[in-house]
């Protein structure tokens, strides 16, 4: 089976390593950026209880890629735009963390597709595709290149900038400022030697600027590069279809792997490759498991978009509020954090 495998981020990268290895499948993998350019535009946090088990799969040690070790997360929940922003106890709290970590996501990238086949600087055109190839995977991310456009997308804009700081860093620990009605945070992700991601993402685009300018200029540091990317935060169930009907089939934040609470989309994006794998010759179940897998962020889709539109409603919505808590609180370990109710319900200034 001739498979192609289109962007390589963290599902390419996994899909090309597990691919590689099967003795009926001949993968080939096409990426945009140049080699020498090759990124991962994102923050690079993510649990290592989850991640050591994907490396471990790939033949890498998870542990080698970590920059940051996490301990505690503050999250000012503040409504000032600056004058909360340092985290010092008054509109902020504390989570205590169980395995977050930032990591070098392009190094783990780069490591997972050694000695496979790919061509970068590269956007293959559909029809030599289909010609060339049995099955072709669309894990372009939020590109969705190959796939049917969607009609009711929920995406919220990024701006992310990596900086260095020279003297003293802002914190020691990854920190959120949290938006107005969850429209959105901004985040504050050491890596090593002073280096940092700090970032902000805001539906209604307002205060991203207005804080990411306010933290630059209140915490002096060199700025290494910026980047701006919209995260996909539509759940797989409003995603559909994953295929084109024909031999183009998504994986990853192509059909909306990313926990549209946190924006979180390595770990969903990676399992949902693993799915993929285990379900290659069958469709079906393919989008059967996704579709379980991936239930809860119907849900927690919902009760953004309702925050975000000001209608969610304490009486009509609080089990889908507990529903989501009793989610994250079962898979700490998964999510890297404590979860406690009375944090959420500050967070969701219920
Ligand atoms: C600013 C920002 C910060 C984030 N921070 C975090 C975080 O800290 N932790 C977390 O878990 N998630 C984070 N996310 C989400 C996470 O980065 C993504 O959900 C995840 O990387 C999705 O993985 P993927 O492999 O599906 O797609 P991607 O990682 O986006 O990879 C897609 C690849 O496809 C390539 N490509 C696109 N179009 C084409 C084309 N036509 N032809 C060839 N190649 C193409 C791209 O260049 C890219 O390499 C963040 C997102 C953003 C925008």
């Amino acid at each position: 089976m001739k498979v192609a495998v289109i962007g390589i981020g963290v599902a390419g990268a996994y899909l090309m390593n597990q691919l590689s290895s099967l003795h009926d499948v001949k993968v080939t993998g096409f990426e945009r950026m140049e080699e020498k350019n090759h990124d991962a535009v994102c923050a690079w946090a993510t649990c290592d209880n989850v991640m050591n088990e994907y490396s471990k799969r790939c033949g890498l040690d998870f542990e080698n890629y970590v920059l940051h070790d996490g301990k505690r997360m503050t999250v000012d929940i503040g409504k000032g735009n600056g004058s909360d922003g340092d985290g010092d106890g008054n509109s902020s709290m504390n989570i205590n963390l169980k395995g977050m970590v930032s990591y070098d996501k392009l190094k783990l990238i780069q490591d997972m597709i050694k000695g496979t086949n790919i061509i970068f600087n590269k956007v293959p055109e559909k029809n030599q595709l289909e010609q060339d190839f049995d099955l072709i995977v669309d894990s372009t991310g939020f590109h969705r290149h190959y796939l049917p456009k969607l009609k009711d997308e929920l995406w919220i804009p990024c701006i992310q900038y990596k900086v260095k700081y020279d003297k003293n860093v802002p914190f020691d620990d990854f920190y959120l400022k949290a938006f107005p009605s969850l429209s959105g945070y901004f985040w504050y992700f050491p890596l090593d030697n002073g280096y940092a991601h700090i970032g902000s993402g805001d539906f209604r685009r307002k205060h991203t600027n207005e804080f990411l300018e306010f933290f630059l200029k209140k915490y002096n540091c060199t700025i290494i590069k910026k980047v701006g990317r919209p995260v996909r935060i539509t759940p797989p169930s409003k995603c559909i279809p994953f295929n084109d009907g024909r031999k183009t089939i998504g994986v990853g934040e192509s059909i909306g792997t990313v926990y549209p609470l946190l924006g979180e989309g390595i770990i969903p994006s990676t399992i949902c490759a693993d799915i993929f794998i285990n379900n290659m010759d069958n469709l079906d179940n393919y989008y059967h498991e996704i579709l379980t897998k991936f239930k809860i962020y119907t849900l927690v889709y919902k009760f953004i978009k309702m925050k975000i539109s000001n209608n969610f409603s304490v009486f009509k919505n609080f089990f889908d509020l507990i529903k989501i808590y009793n989610h994250m609180k079962m898979q700490e370990n998964r999510y890297g954090m404590e979860v406690n109710i009375l944090d959420m319900l500050k967070l969701t200034k219920i």
